[in-house]
């Protein structure tokens, strides 16, 4: 096709959580090519995008796309009507609140839905079924960086801006692979390194970043507190410390460098495997900048100490006093597309849009009036904590755009969640692993076929624009849930998505002046309290949202599981460049797909001569929850005695093998350890 014959959409990215603004190019009814927007207000301002944005859009017209309701009887998916299946749901879910009331129902909402269906999933759990267990995979990533940057500065969020990369005098990229996970701003990292910004890149495996990094420290999986605190008691001795943004802006700092005292060098490189020199080497290249900025993602989060790394990370940043200033900050890289946004709509068990308490009482009675309902004052349940309960407190689950089979901890645990419960709805744009499950399959659409928002992992809040019709029966998730909200009872009438968004301004002072009107013209940042103000670039500016910075003494404490005789290997899962997690969308686009079909384990060399294994041979991976076979990478991206397994890959799933180990404060998964035996096949 020639540029003029098609029909152009500009539209904000479904993957990852950089919020790529891309042109949808269409014809009769089909994407056909992808193509760069040049927007100021956009995370890409040149047209940037990565290969799954560029390529990865096969999956909008795949076959395998729902396009009817669903009904599951004696066995079998039966095609049925949208009268008919939410009729069925509508009923069965007021008999399982009538006898075991609504707390023995479950949603997750989902990091890939819009702002304004995330809004109507936590809605619909609140207003019409009755729970606060509302939640959504964000529980899996970044749930550690909510409570650890709420407790430090007040507010859960990156603190500053991806156009602010290129203006830090040192970057310091720890348990976060940008290049393959957040191209765009893996890209931006690079350019400002060949710029001149120092990177100092800290993580167990060998990434694409470590090998360009001015310092690169390999520590032991699960010791970033001891690493961390090491680099502190560098810049304390040093005297790099910032005395002056300490006094006026911080508190709790006696406390805690009684605790960085005893983390010397060579104590911290016992406990880490990091040479002590590389630790205070690093220490004063980040104490001696003006401008330090700290990157970060799951190798800090998926942890069972996983708050405690991140509080690490926020005390560093107050003891150089690198925080409330252009291009320096705490940044987690937020994975998905909108898991920053259906956090701040409220998709979140213990809190309502804009981060408000449901335990209190005054903001409770607020939401009441805003949604003329009683609303109950109990606890939800956290995603974890559903599938721990599920076939006991939980008897229904109302998945939405997740598929926790292949994205949870320990899959034969999910599964027997899963089958234990009395009813299960998923609402899906494909037939996943976890939809196989479920009573009742509802048809979504997929991000291409409607409008709505996402915010992007710097508080972006973007358009996301209709460029096609749905396939068959397919809806919007927010049009499924408004409809079965008025089946049960409670009237919701929007005519658009602009009118949710319209009452989230409303109720949520972070999203006061969002409208579709002003965005337009692109992205905005919140916060954004009023329809004014310009949206922010980074935040604590003018002190931080709690008021003070506050240090927290962390002490090192090893994983719960260590690598034993028997489980001699410390696995790690993550993602890779071409896949997105559970492969729903990638593994059907083709022109990426084919760059990486199958599954992997990164095995060092070292280890892969001792047992015998070559390149691309099977293997076979064992821990006490289950054993996969996948392909052998032979290479040093890994340490001796360390695998990585990407967890794309329903053939050869990961999460059969992980943990259920929980971090106490934010009931993140530890993800990134779990001992396990490996052996040849
Ligand atoms: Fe999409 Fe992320 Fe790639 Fe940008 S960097 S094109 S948002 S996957």
């Amino acid at each position: 096709g020639r540029y003029y014959e098609f029909k152009k959409t500009i539209t904000t990215c479904p993957y990852c959580g950089v919020g790529c603004q891309l042109e949808l190019r269409t014809k009769n009814n089909k994407i056909i090519q992808v193509g760069s927007v040049y927007n100021e207000n956009s995370p890409n301002p040149h047209g940037e995008s990565c290969v799954k944005g560029r390529f990865g859009y096969d999956f909008v017209n795949h076959p395998d796309r729902l396009t009817d309701p669903l009904i599951k009887r004696n066995g079998h998916f039966e095609k049925v009507s949208w009268e008919e299946a939410l009729d069925y749901v509508a009923e069965k879910l007021l008999n399982i609140r009538g006898k075991y009331g609504s707390d023995s129902i479950g949603g997750l909402s989902s990091a890939k839905c819009t702002n304004e269906e995330n809004y109507i999933m936590q809605k619909f759990m609140r207003a019409v079924i009755g729970t606060n267990s509302v939640d959504h995979c964000a529980r899996l990533c970044h749930a550690s960086t909510v409570v650890g940057l709420g407790m430090a500065f007040g507010s859960g969020a990156m603190t500053n801006s991806i156009s602010e990369i290129e203006g830090s005098d040192v970057i310091f990229v720890i348990g976060s692979n940008p290049t393959e996970n957040h191209p765009v701003i893996g890209s931006k990292i690079k350019k400002a390194k060949k710029n001149g910004t120092h990177l100092i890149v800290a993580d167990p495996r060998k990434i694409e970043l470590s090998e360009i990094a001015d310092i690169s420290l390999h520590h032991k999986p699960g010791t970033d507190v001891a690493l961390i605190n090491g680099i502190m008691n560098v810049i304390v001795n040093e005297g790099l410390l910032d005395k002056k943004f300490i006094e006026e802006r911080t508190e709790g700092f006696e406390s805690y460098i009684k605790v960085i005292e005893g983390y010397t060098p060579s104590k911290v490189s016992q406990i880490t495997g990091v040479p002590a020199d590389k630790i205070i080497e690093a220490a004063k290249m980040f104490g001696l900048a003006e401008k330090a900025a700290i990157y970060f993602a799951m190798g800090i989060t998926q942890h069972k100490y996983g708050t405690n790394n991140v509080l690490s990370l926020t005390n560093l940043a107050l003891l150089t006093g690198n925080v409330g200033f252009e291009s320096t900050g705490v940044n987690p890289l937020r994975g998905q597309n909108n898991v920053q946004g259906a956090c701040d709509v409220g998709a979140l068990s213990d809190v309502y849009p804009g981060y408000q308490k449901v335990s209190d009482p005054k903001i409770r009675e607020k939401f009441e009036n805003y949604w003329g309902v009683k609303l109950t004052d109990r606890e939800g349940l956290t995603l974890t904590e559903m599938f721990e309960e599920a076939g006991k407190k939980i008897k229904a689950l109302y998945i939405m755009g997740e598929n926790p089979f292949l994205s949870d901890p320990d899959q034969d645990h999910v599964k027997k969640a899963l089958e234990s419960l009395d009813f299960l709805i998923v609402q899906d744009i494909f037939l996943t692993e976890s939809a196989q499950f479920a009573d009742v399959v509802l048809p979504a659409a997929s991000f291409a076929e409607k409008e709505g928002t996402f915010t992007n992992t710097e508080r972006r809040i973007q358009r996301v624009r209709k460029a096609v019709n749905s396939p068959g029966r397919a809806k919007a998730d927010w049009e499924i849930l408004t409809k079965l909200a008025n089946k049960m009872g409670y009237e919701m009438k929007y005519n658009s998505p602009s009118e949710i968004m319209d009452e989230i301004a409303q109720v949520s002072k972070l999203y006061g002046g969002i409208s579709y009107e002003r965005l337009e013209k692109g992205g905005l940042q919140w916060p954004c309290p009023d329809v004014n103000h310009p949206g922010t670039k980074y935040l604590h500016k003018d002190g931080f949202s709690r008021g003070k910075g506050k240090f927290f003494p962390v002490e090192f404490a090893p994983p719960e599981k260590e690598a034993d005789e028997k489980y001699n290997f410390t696995l790690m899962t993550g993602r890779m460049l071409y896949h997105f997690h559970t492969g729903t969308m990638t593994r059907r686009s083709y022109p990426i797909d084919k760059h990486e079909p199958d599954s992997y384990v990164e095995i060092n060399i070292e280890d892969a001569k001792k047992l015998g294994i070559k390149d691309k041979d099977r293997v076979r991976i064992t821990s006490p929850q289950g054993t996969v076979e996948t392909y052998a990478k032979v290479g040093q991206r890994v340490q001796p005695g360390q695998l990585f397994m990407p967890f794309h890959y329903a053939e050869s799933p990961a999460n059969k093998l992980t943990n259920r180990v929980y971090d106490l404060k934010a009931k993140i998964p530890e993800l990134k350890i779990t001992p396990v035996k490996l052996e040849k096949v």
